[in-house]
């Protein structure tokens, strides 16, 4: 009997084994496949550090500026260099090979190639989680049972906390890894917002290899094809000019959904369970960032894990604290407000964006502002959308 079992060792499962694991609790870490790369842009926030301080003295890709593009390709150029700390740009299944070794090290149990799909029922209560390996099959029993297996999720909806995601609920994306000569400025990220509800990208990783990537969300969902709007994307005359080359490797393509309206509040626990990361719908609204968030979840539901335990009470009304750590609170706050300026932004083919780039150009207390929101998930202050309303 594990004291938790978690299903799904992304960033957000992993670092919640890992705190568990370190509070002595007895953790098994279930990954369907550990050399699976999850879709994703990789473009990790300094505030990674507080959480895995050992990254700081890896290879990854440092970043230190942006440059984000309206519909219209006007531009907006930022560069934190030497003002704050580098972000990273990671590729994912390096990284997430790296953090889940951080859980094992402190003590957790990985359990690779194990799928999980049911839970344990006992007394019409969920006492664990039934998974696949190969072709054998294991159960995994558990005081408190963590979902953590992603957007996809099929034990979060077979719990009863979550329903399934509407399509105007998520973001459609498709990325790839690519290889050749470029242009690519190595220490920028580059964002290219859409006259409709979508924004692509370009993430450098290292010298000659690179991240691409374009999604949609909300109702664009349905107009769209993600494939075609990426071949079109990188063949885009701007697109042309910063990767130079015609011909590149691919190193690994993908497409993937992503949550898009932020967190359901309603589905985040129930007795003995709490849903973590993508699972709870852990990203945020506007820049689609949601490793950083998803690992703030993971922590919260170990501490509250943690202190459940202590008192012997696993019921619903004690894992509420999940739901009000102070550090959920916020971000639940946060996503909410991004969720309201999406539209907005969008209004016009874009055109508040762009707005927005003109009045940072002038503004710099707005231009932080901007840089605050889209990298490190901040609120911006009230007269910010007047400032671009009034924009002329
Ligand atoms: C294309 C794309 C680009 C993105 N770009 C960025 C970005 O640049 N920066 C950023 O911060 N965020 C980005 N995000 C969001 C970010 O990838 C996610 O928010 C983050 O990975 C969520 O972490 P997680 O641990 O909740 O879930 P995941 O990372 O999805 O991890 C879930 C884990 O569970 C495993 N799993 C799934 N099903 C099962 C099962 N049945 N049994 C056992 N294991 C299972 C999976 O293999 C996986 O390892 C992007 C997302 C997409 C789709």
């Amino acid at each position: 009997m594990y004291d938790v079992v978690i299903s799904g060792a992304g960033p957000a499962g992993s670092k919640c084994a890992e705190i568990l694991a370190n509070a002595g609790l007895k953790v098994a870490l279930l990954e369907r496949d550990t050399q699976w790369r999850k879709p994703c842009g990789g473009a990790v926030s300094s505030r990674i550090f507080k959480y895995y301080p050992q990254l700081r003295s890896l290879n990854f890709n440092q970043i230190n500026a942006i440059t984000m593009y309206s519909s219209d390709y006007h531009q907006f150029n930022y560069s934190w260099k030497g003002i704050k700390e580098n972000a990273i740009n990671v590729d994912r299944l390096i990284f997430d090979n790296l953090i889940r070794n951080v859980a094992v090290d402190a003590g957790a149990q990985l359990f690779d190639k194990t799928l999980s799909y049911d839970f344990i029922y006992k007394n019409q209560r969920k006492v664990g989680i039934k998974a696949k390996s190969g072709s054998s099959k294991r159960e995994f029993l558990g005081k408190i049972l963590i979902i953590a297996d992603g957007m996809s999720s099929k034990l979060a909806m077979k719990s009863g906390i979550r329903r399934k995601w509407k399509i105007n609920e998520i973001g459609l994306v498709k990325c790839a890894i690519l290889k050749g000569e470029n242009l690519i400025d190595k220490d920028s990220i580059s964002v290219f917002f859409q006259p409709f509800k979508a924004y692509a990208w370009i993430f450098p990783l290292t010298n000659n290899q690179f991240n691409i990537g374009i999604g949609t969300w909300q109702e664009e969902n349905l107009k769209h094809n993600i494939s075609d709007l990426f071949s079109k994307f990188i063949k885009e005359p701007t697109i042309r000019k910063i990767l130079y080359k015609n011909k590149f490797k691919t190193i690994w393509k993908s497409a993937y959904p992503i949550p898009a309206i932020g967190i359901l509040e309603k589905s985040l626990y129930d007795q003995n369970i709490m849903l973590i990361g993508d699972a709870a719908g852990f990203v945020s609204p506007i820049s689609g960032e949601g490793v950083h968030p998803s690992i703030v979840s993971g922590k919260a539901a170990a501490e509250t894990s943690i202190k459940a335990l202590e008192e012997e009470n696993i019921s619903r009304k004690t894992l509420n604290m999940y739901k009000t750590h102070p550090n959920i609170k916020k971000i639940r706050r946060n996503f909410k407000l991004k969720l309201s300026l999406v539209d907005f932004f969008f209004e016009n083919r874009g055109k508040n964006i762009s707005n927005m780039f003109h009045v940072a150009e002038e503004d710099e207390l707005f231009r932080e502002e901007v840089i605050g929101m889209f990298l490190f998930n901040k609120v911006p202050s009230k007269d910010f959308l007047s400032k671009i309303k009034s924009f002329k």
